[in-house]
């Protein structure tokens, strides 16, 4: 009757503890809900071996299911422990040297439990014995027994000072939480006490038949009360619905996790994403990579589909306890972002009207080349340019008429001097051309070229055609011109020479004059 009663008791147990694994085993996502899955697992064998050894028919098959159930006893003290410090945040201690102090006894148990035939150190004696019917197995302890009892006892001391520490300085929920997972962790002393006592003398295993309810009420509080499960649910939702790409490699760039949205760069790059050195998949990539591995924050260009694309790339060094374990390389698309400043530069460096570099960016140019050329000991020759009696086409053609001239002006500007050579709108209906490698008499040629052209161009304002003249200035650089001031003041003296001897004419700047 009791046999039968124990059995049914058990094997609910059991079922609740597959239920239990597969719930916080396979669908839980943090660390400690694995942990706890690990922990229903091993209850799980171990109840199963009991209830096949109480129900067992032979002596023989009673040592086999004794035995079974060793694959689960020795293990779930330290996985007990494991899981309330994941769940308290002291999960960091049970990293490399920890980890291996919790598991060293259970895993020496379960040897010594193994091989207890040929040494006995773990129980010294097994007999059978029956009462009130039911066959027991009698186990008389060894010398190891004892060392696994202080071990499950030290275990349960700790996760009960763990749980009680976060009960004391939590408040609300957390509290109730706590108070249950304190509950839990001291139902099992019961269990420790009636075994070392051996009520009734006849060996019942009372462990076994406590840990269900125990481990039930570890399970409620830990998935009620799930406040850890919703943090790391949270991290994981914003790492994978971010915008951004996120990608973790370890510390050899070799990668460990990325969300979709990486795979979006990836297409970019013309690469594919996988579990797999960064090395590798950006071997087209050198300086991308270079990047990641100096931790820069560096925007890249790329040519996506004929349109242009920026992307930052931003990389994050992941420490653990001021090691660095990996990387948290992101990466934003920031194309918006870098047309607009593009945009912005452009509209900041342009005359609106004539499309051409306007006073500012010309100068920032023009002082960028003469430095050059200082530095290069090459020629260089600066075009003053002034259009002739520009007040009379405004007066004769209106102010849009002049606007025209000023377009077609520009555009004959740009057709005739090369785009490394540096042409700027810098007044009114005044230009300057600075060019490069050129003697005096090379830019005086062309501004002559140019003047002709210019002499020479109709221009058509609705009805009417216009033409204008244009007077140049011509002055190369020379050791005696200080600066490019200077040399835009010798241009432009050339150019008031020009003026003043009739219009429509080239004057070279006398090359000795400063
Ligand atoms: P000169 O041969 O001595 O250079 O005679 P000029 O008439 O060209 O002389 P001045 O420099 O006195 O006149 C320049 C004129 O250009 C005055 C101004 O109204 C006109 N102007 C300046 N900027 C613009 C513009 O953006 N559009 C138009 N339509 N006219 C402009
Ligand atoms: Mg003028
Ligand atoms: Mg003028």
């Amino acid at each position: 009757m009791i046999i039968k009663f124990v059995s049914i008791y058990l094997f609910v147990g059991v079922l609740l503890l597959s239920f239990m694994f597969v719930n916080s085993f396979v669908r839980g996502k943090s660390s400690y809900a694995k942990a706890f899955g690990a922990l229903s697992l091993t209850l799980q064998i171990y109840l199963l071996g009991y209830l096949l050894e109480i129900n067992a028919s032979s002596l023989q098959e009673m040592f086999f299911w004794n035995q079974v159930q060793y694959l689960g006893i020795p293990f779930f003290p330290a996985l007990w422990l494991v899981v309330s410090m994941l769940y308290t945040g002291k999960g960091k201690y049970l990293q490399g040297f920890g980890g291996l102090v919790v598991f060293a006894i259970p895993l020496i148990t379960f040897f010594m439990r193994l091989t207890n035939d040929w040494h006995h150190w773990y129980y010294s004696q097994i007999e059978i014995q029956q009462f009130i019917g039911v066959n027991y197995m009698l186990l008389t302890k060894g010398p190891w027994y004892v060392v696994q009892t202080i071990y499950v006892l030290s275990a349960l001391v700790l996760c009960t000072w763990f749980y009680f520490q976060r009960y004391r300085n939590s408040t609300g929920d957390e509290k109730i939480q706590f108070r249950l997972l304190l509950w839990a962790s001291v139902l099992p002393y019961l269990a420790l006490v009636l075994v070392t006592v051996n009520i009734g003398g006849i060996g019942i295993d009372y462990t076994a038949l406590i840990l269900p309810p125990c481990i039930w009420l570890l399970f409620l509080s830990l998935t009620r009360y799930n406040f850890l499960e919703i943090k790391d649910l949270a991290r994981e939702r914003v790492f994978e619905d971010s915008g951004a790409g996120l990608i973790l490699v370890n510390r050899f760039y070799r990668v460990v996790d990325f969300n979709e949205a990486s795979t979006k760069f990836f297409q970019w790059f013309n690469a594919s994403i996988k579990e797999e050195l960064l090395a590798v998949l950006l071997t087209d990539h050198q300086e991308l990579l270079e990047s990641i591995r100096n931790s820069d924050d560096q925007v890249f260009h790329f040519i996506v589909d004929g349109e242009d694309r920026y992307v930052n790339i931003n990389t994050r060094i992941v420490q653990n306890k001021k090691e660095t374990v990996g990387y948290l390389i992101t990466f934003e698309d920031v194309t918006e972002r870098e047309c607009l400043k593009q945009r912005l530069t452009e509209i900041a460096n342009t005359d609106e009207l004539t499309g051409l570099n306007n006073r500012r960016r010309f100068r920032e140019g023009a002082e960028e080349a003469e430095r050059q050329a200082r530095c290069d000991h090459k020629k260089l020759s600066v075009l003053m340019m002034d259009i002739d009696f520009f007040k009379k086409v405004n007066d004769s053609c209106g102010h849009h008429g002049g606007d025209a001239v000023l377009r077609d002006f520009s555009a004959m500007l740009l057709d005739t001097f090369s785009e490394a050579e540096i042409v700027g709108r810098i007044g009114g209906e005044e230009f300057a051309v600075v060019m490069l490698s050129t003697d005096a008499a090379k830019a005086f040629e062309k501004a002559e070229d140019f003047r002709k052209m210019v002499e020479q161009k109709t221009i058509l304002f609705g009805e009417k055609s216009i033409r204008v003249t244009v007077s140049i200035g011509v002055a190369e650089l020379n050791e005696a011109t200080p600066d490019f001031d200077a040399l835009i003041n010798r241009a432009d003296h050339a150019l008031y020479k020009a003026k003043h001897s009739g219009r429509n004419r080239t004057v070279l700047e006398n090359q000795n004059q400063a």
